[in-house]
């Protein structure tokens, strides 16, 4: 977070010193974006610490805890932090306790399992009255999960303690003027994100082929803080890709069972049958056109496939799911990787670096099957790849488009999808806006400078 601060600041800078104008811009999109904050983010931001605000893993705030109403006299924690070897004995004895303790934590508490697996980087907290006797022990896993072990009469009560995360949601968008890599990495997007972002359009866009200069990607998705530090990034809610002036809106939709899947607003899925590009393209950090190879398609001889150039070991994804059909090794086609997907469909994947599957073997869509390699009859690195239906070489970049339709919400859950999207539906349209009225003044005033 700090990292990504830093940055800004650097970047804000930079304009100030050159274009004294996009200062005012920028402020005013600042200001905006905060009122935005606090008129839209409040309630959330407020029910998330509602949750985590009982529990506190600090030492600090351990004693907080123990002033409250039903605490005995306080007595001082003192913290110990797991080592390489250790287990419970030699870290009461540095904790000056006795053997008989250990036993009575052990034995007269339920669920002291996890004090017999101690895992080095974890702390133990002691709680030790005047006369030398162990109160209280909290084993904290980490910062967000704890046990506290109690004293009761001649128990210990035993309480598990989880934290919530206080959930955050910001946005990101970019303009590709290289890659997708590229854009991706200047708005300071992590790889995971970026890897998220290109698996929940992976089956409506080829982003080896399909994207050029000038199109744009917004996201909105979650950050996890606890105390303040931001702690990991959660999912994508909504994201929306512009490719050559199509607009693609994806949202995030949990299900009744608790599984996910990203769905445009009609409810329409994004994940297809088959991927547009069956390999990892967030890899492929070259500039797009003209240093990569033209797709080539041709029914005649010898060239029945698409080429994608990608560095050797590149992970090639299963465009659909399906089984393998033959994994081996020819003089012309190197490593291959056959699989069939139901009885009409089979993709062939050749010139692999190295083979990551077996014949007969069950293969989920984007499962990673090999590597891209320049093995058989191969001038450079690429994946080579083709598309049959019924037995035929059909063009992957067009076939794709005559496939059945991909499903869609059931009936029945519609009114579920439209009232879990709406809230990411208004927060993504109202930020677009807010980046297309920035961008607009920002180009009028560039003009008259
Ligand atoms: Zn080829």
């Amino acid at each position: 977070m700090q990292h990504t601060q830093n940055k800004k600041d650097l970047h804000l800078s930079q304009l100030l010193a050159e274009f004294p104008r996009k200062h005012l811009i920028i402020a005013t999109t600042i200001i905006i974006t905060v009122f935005f904050f606090l008129l839209v983010m409040p309630s959330q931001i407020a029910q998330a610490k509602r949750i985590s605000q009982p529990i506190n893993l600090e030492l600090t705030s351990i004693e907080t805890a123990a002033t409250a109403p039903q605490a005995e006299p306080e007595h001082p924690w003192k913290e110990v932090v797991i080592r390489k070897g250790d287990n419970l004995s030699t870290i009461f004895q540095r904790a000056a306790l006795s053997a008989g303790d250990v036993y009575d934590v052990v034995n007269k508490s339920k669920d002291s399992k996890s004090l017999l697996r101690l895992q080095p980087g974890q702390k133990l907290a002691f709680q030790v009255d005047t006369e030398g006797n162990l109160q209280a022990l909290q084993h904290i896993h980490n910062l967000m999960e704890s046990t506290l072990f109690k004293r009761e009469g001649d128990k210990f009560d035993t309480v598990h303690i989880q934290r919530d995360p206080e959930i955050r949601r910001n946005y990101k968008s970019a303009v590709i003027s290289s890659s997708l890599f590229r854009a991706a990495q200047k708005s300071g997007l992590s790889q995971n994100l970026i890897m998220e972002l290109a698996n929940i359009f992976g089956g409506v866009i080829d982003f080896v082929y399909d994207v050029r200069a000038g199109d744009s990607f917004t996201l909105l998705f979650e950050e996890h803080y606890l105390d303040d530090a931001k702690m990991a990034n959660g999912p994508i809610l909504a994201a929306q890709f512009t490719n050559r002036g199509e607009v693609y809106t994806a949202y995030r939709y949990v299900y009744d069972d608790g599984s996910v899947g990203y769905f445009n607003d009609k409810g329409i899925s994004m994940r297809k049958a088959f991927l547009r590009a069956p390999l990892d393209f967030t890899r492929i950090s070259s500039s797009f056109n003209l240093k990569r190879l033209h797709p080539i398609f041709k029914t005649n001889k010898p060239h029945r496939g698409i080429d994608y150039a990608a560095s050797t070991g590149t992970p090639v994804y299963a465009a659909g799911d399906g089984r393998v059909s033959k994994s081996g090794y020819s003089k012309a086609n190197g490593n291959y990787v056959f699989i069939s997907h139901g009885t009409q469909y089979e993709t062939k994947y050749l010139h692999l670096h190295k083979r990551g599957v077996k014949r007969g073997q069950k293969i989920k869509q984007q499962q990673i099957i090999g590597w891209v390699g320049s093995t058989g009859y191969a001038t450079g690195p690429h994946l080579h790849y083709e598309f049959l239906v019924n037995g035929v070489h059909r063009n992957p970049r067009t076939i794709l488009n005559k496939l059945p339709k991909a499903k869609s919400i059931a009936a029945g859950d519609k009114e579920r999808f439209f009232s879990q999207i709406s809230g990411f539906q208004t927060q993504l349209a109202a930020y677009v806006n807010r980046q297309n009225l920035a961008s607009a003044s920002q180009l009028s005033n560039s003009s008259s400078l």
